[in-house]
C-alpha cells in the first residue's frame, strides 16, 4: 500500500462529487470507492498480464506463458480449428519453460469424492464457445495518444480482428474477442472503425455510415466512427494520460457520455502509471471525475487486472437464448444404406415433413433441416437431401456403397457430432453384438475428423432381448467401436420411436462436451495426480525419466491438450493411453473425441 489510503480519503471528503447519486452513471460510485480506496495500492502493483492469459480465478495463479509460447498456441489452435485431422504434430515446439512444473493449486481436498466434486463443478462454469453476436460489446475510447491501441492490445492478446458485414448495417463492424476470468467479451476496434469507414465501397454507403453517427454535440478528440463505436457497445473503457493528468479534452468527452449515453457503465482506465510508487498519486486527480480511477499500465500490463475485474461486473449477462439461436447444434446422420437413416429423420423431424426410401426419386431443395425443440433447443441436421438420396439410391442397384461413403464424409466434416446409425439386426449374431466392418471405419473417420459422436443401434424392436441384452450390447459396442469408445449409445427405433428423441438429447450432451474448456488450474491439478499415480516410465539402460513440466488447453471443438515436457519420446504409447483415461475419468468428456499433444524440448533440439 502506498501512501495514497489516507490521500484518497481526504479527497472524498474534500472534493464535490458532482455526479455522484446520479442515476446516469450505471455504475454504483460508493460502493466503489470504498473499495477502491482500500485496494488501490494493490491495483497499482497488480501482475501484469493480458485479458486471455488466465480463464478462471483460482487461488493459485496460471503460470504465465511467454508471448511466443501464447502465440503458438494460438496458432495451433487455429490450426485445428481449420483443418483438424490435417494438423501435422511435429510442425510444432515449444521452448524450454523458464518455471519448472509449478505446483498444483493447494490440494486442501482429502477424498477423492471431494475432488470429484470440484471438476464436476468446474465443468459447469467452464467456458462456452459464445458466438460473436452474443458477446456483450466493449469501446475504448479517449483522446488522441492517451495509449488506446497498446490497451485494446494488451486486453485482446494475439486474438484477431473479426469483420462483420451484417445485413441491413452499412458498413463493416471490426471486433476482437477478449476474455477475461472467464467472461467473454467482445472489443470494438473503433480505430477499424474510423479507417474502413472511409474504405467502404459506394458513396451511399460512406454517406450513410455519416449519418448513423451524426450524434449532436460530439467532442472535437471524439472521432466519429469511433462515436459509432461507443453507440453500440455495452461498456466503455474511457482511457485518460496519467503522465498529463486530466485535461478539458477528457472532460469534454466524459460530459458527452454522461449525456448521450447515460446509461451505458463507463471505467476509468489511468494509463502511462508504469510506476507502482506513484500510480495511485497520478491516478488521484481522476477521482474529481466522479468515475472510480483505474491505474494501469498498457505498456507492462500493470493495474489491468483490476481495471478488467471492474469491467467485468459491469457487463450483461449472456443471454443463453441468444446463444442456443446463434449456434445451433449440427448433426450429421450417417451409416451405411437401409439402417434406418431416413426414418430416423422422419421420426425426429414429423412424418409429414419428410420423405421416406419408398418414394425414391423425389427431391428436396433444402440440404440442412433446422429443428427447434419446444425447450428452445435448436439442431441443425446436416445434408438432410443427401440423407434421402442415399436412402433412394440404395434401395436402387448401383452406386450406392460410393455415393454413400464420399457422402458420408462430407457430412462428418460439416456436422458437430456424428450420429452413427447401425442397423440392430444385421449387427447380430446369435444373440450378441458383432461391429460390421464398415460401421468400424466410419467411427474411424469420425474420431478422426474430430468430430463428437452418438452411436445409435436402431431397429432395436427388431432384435429378440432378454433381461440383460441392453446393457450386454451397450458394453460390447463400446469395447468393438474402439475409435469412439468414448460416444453415448442410444437404442432406437425408428418404427415404434422408441428412444428417438433421446439421441438428440445425447446430441446435445456431445457438442457440450466438444466445445468445452476447462481452467488450466484445474488440468494442471489433474496432471499432478495422474503422476503421482503411475510415474512416466523410466528409459531401458539409461537414469532419463520423463517430466510434464505443464499442460494447458490449447483449442476447443474438440478439446485439445498440450502437455510440456522434457522429452515426448520418454512418453510411451502405453502411457500416453494411460493419461488419457486418467484426464477422462477425472474430468469427464463423454461424447467427444480429445486430442494430446506432447511437446518437448527435445523436438526442438531435434530440428537445430
Ligand atoms: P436409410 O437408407 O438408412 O435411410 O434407411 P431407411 O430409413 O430408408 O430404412 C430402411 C428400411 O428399414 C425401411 O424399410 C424402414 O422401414 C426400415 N426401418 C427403419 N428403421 C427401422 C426400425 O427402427 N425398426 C424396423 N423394424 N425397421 C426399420
Amino acid at each position: 500500500m502506498g501512501p495514497c489510503v489516507s490521500q484518497l480519503s481526504s479527497l472524498c471528503t474534500h472534493h464535490h462529487w458532482p455526479w455522484l447519486g446520479r442515476s446516469l452513471w450505471a455504475f454504483s460510485s460508493h460502493s466503489g470507492l470504498a473499495a477502491a480506496i482500500s485496494t488501490s495500492g494493490a491495483a497499482a502493483t497488480s501482475a501484469s498480464g493480458t485479458a486471455k492469459a488466465t480463464i478462471e480465478q483460482h487461488d493459485e495463479p496460471e503460470p504465465d506463458l511467454t508471448d511466443e509460447q501464447q502465440s503458438e498456441l494460438d496458432r495451433l489452435a487455429g490450426s485445428i480449428a481449420s483443418e483438424s485431422d490435417d494438423f501435422d504434430e511435429d510442425d510444432w515446439f515449444t521452448e524450454e519453460r523458464e518455471a519448472e512444473h509449478p505446483e498444483a493449486a493447494e490440494d486442501k481436498l482429502s477424498s477423492k469424492a471431494e475432488r470429484k466434486k470440484r471438476l464436476w463443478s468446474d465443468r459447469y462454469q467452464s467456458v462456452r464457445e459464445v458466438p460473436f453476436e452474443a458477446l456483450p460489446k466493449v469501446a475504448v475510447i479517449g483522446r488522441p495518444n492517451v495509449g488506446k491501441s497498446a490497451l485494446f492490445n494488451r486486453i485482446t492478446g494475439s486474438n484477431k480482428a473479426i469483420v462483420f458485414n451484417e445485413p441491413g448495417v452499412t458498413r463493416d463492424r471490426l471486433y476482437t474477442r477478449a476474455e477475461w476470468t472467464g467472461h467473454e467479451f467482445a472489443l470494438v476496434d473503433t480505430g477499424g472503425l474510423m479507417s474502413s469507414a472511409a474504405q467502404l465501397p459506394t458513396q451511399e454507403a460512406r454517406a450513410q455510415a455519416s449519418r448513423d453517427i451524426s450524434a449532436a454535440g460530439l467532442p472535437s478528440a471524439i472521432e466519429r466512427q469511433a462515436a459509432a463505436g461507443v453507440q453500440e457497445s455495452h461498456s466503455i473503457i474511457m482511457v485518460v494520460d496519467g503522465k498529463v493528468g486530466l485535461t478539458a479534452g477528457d472532460e469534454e468527452i466524459l460530459d458527452w457520455l454522461r449525456k448521450s449515453h447515460s446509461k451505458k457503465p463507463v471505467v476509468l482506465a489511468v494509463n502511462k502509471c508504469e510506476s507502482p510508487a506513484k500510480a495511485d498519486l497520478q491516478a488521484a486527480e481522476f477521482w474529481n471525475t466522479g468515475l472510480e480511477p483505474f491505474p494501469v499500465s498498457a505498456i507492462s500490463g500493470a493495474g489491468t487486472g483490476e481495471m478488467l475485474d471492474s469491467l467485468v461486473t459491469k457487463l450483461p449477462d449472456i443471454d443463453q437464448a441468444e446463444i442456443d439461436v446463434a449456434a445451433p447444434i449440427s448433426v450429421a446422420i450417417i451409416g451405411r444404406p437401409n439402417v434406418g437413416k431416413s426414418s430416423l429423420l422422419n421420426a425426429l423431424v414429423g412424418q409429414e415433413r419428410s420423405i421416406v426410401s419408398s418414394l425414391r426419386g423425389t427431391t428436396r431443395d433444402a440440404i440442412d433441416t433446422e429443428l427447434l425443440l419446444p425447450d428452445g433447443r435448436q439442431f441443425k441436421l446436416v445434408d438432410t437431401a443427401g440423407i434421402r438420396k442415399r436412402a433412394a439410391i440404395a434401395s436402387g442397384k448401383d452406386g450406392a456403397e460410393t455415393l454413400s461413403a464420399s457422402r458420408a464424409m462430407g457430412a462428418i466434416r460439416r456436422g458437430e457430432v456424428a450420429v452413427l446409425v447401425i442397423d440392430a439386426i444385421e449387427c447380430t449374431e446369435s444373440g450378441r453384438f458383432v461391429v460390421p466392418t464398415q460401421d468400424f471405419r466410419l467411427a474411424e473417420l469420425i474420431a478422426n475428423v474430430g468430430r463428437a459422436c452418438v452411436v445409435v443401434i436402431n431397429k432395436w424392436d427388431a432384435v429378440e432381448k432378454e433381461t440383460n441384452t441392453l446393457r450386454d450390447y451397450q458394453k460390447e459396442v463400446l469395447a468393438q467401436l474402439r475409435p469412439v469408445s468414448w460416444a453415448t449409445v442410444v437404442f432406437t427405433s425408428a418404427v415404434t420411436k422408441q428412444r428417438v428423441m433421446q439421441i438428440l438429447d445425447a446430441a446435445s450432451l456431445a457438442s457440450e462436451n466438444h466445445r468445452r474448456r476447462i481452467s488450466t488450474a484445474t488440468l494442471n491439478m489433474v496432471v499432478k495426480e495422474t503422476v503421482a499415480w503411475r510415474a512416466p516410465p523410466q528409459v531401458k539402460n539409461s537414469y532419463r525419466k520423463g517430466r510434464i513440466y505443464y499442460a494447458t488447453q490449447a483449442a476447443a471443438s474438440p478439446p485439445t491438450f498440450v502437455m510440456f515436457v522434457n522429452d515426448a519420446k520418454l512418453f510411451s504409447d502405453d502411457y500416453r493411453k494411460y493419461f488419457e483415461r486418467q484426464l477422462r475419468d477425472n474430468i469427464g468428456f463423454p461424447g467427444t473425441p480429445i486430442r494430446i499433444f506432447w511437446r518437448g524440448k527435445q523436438s526442438q533440439r531435434d530440428r537445430d
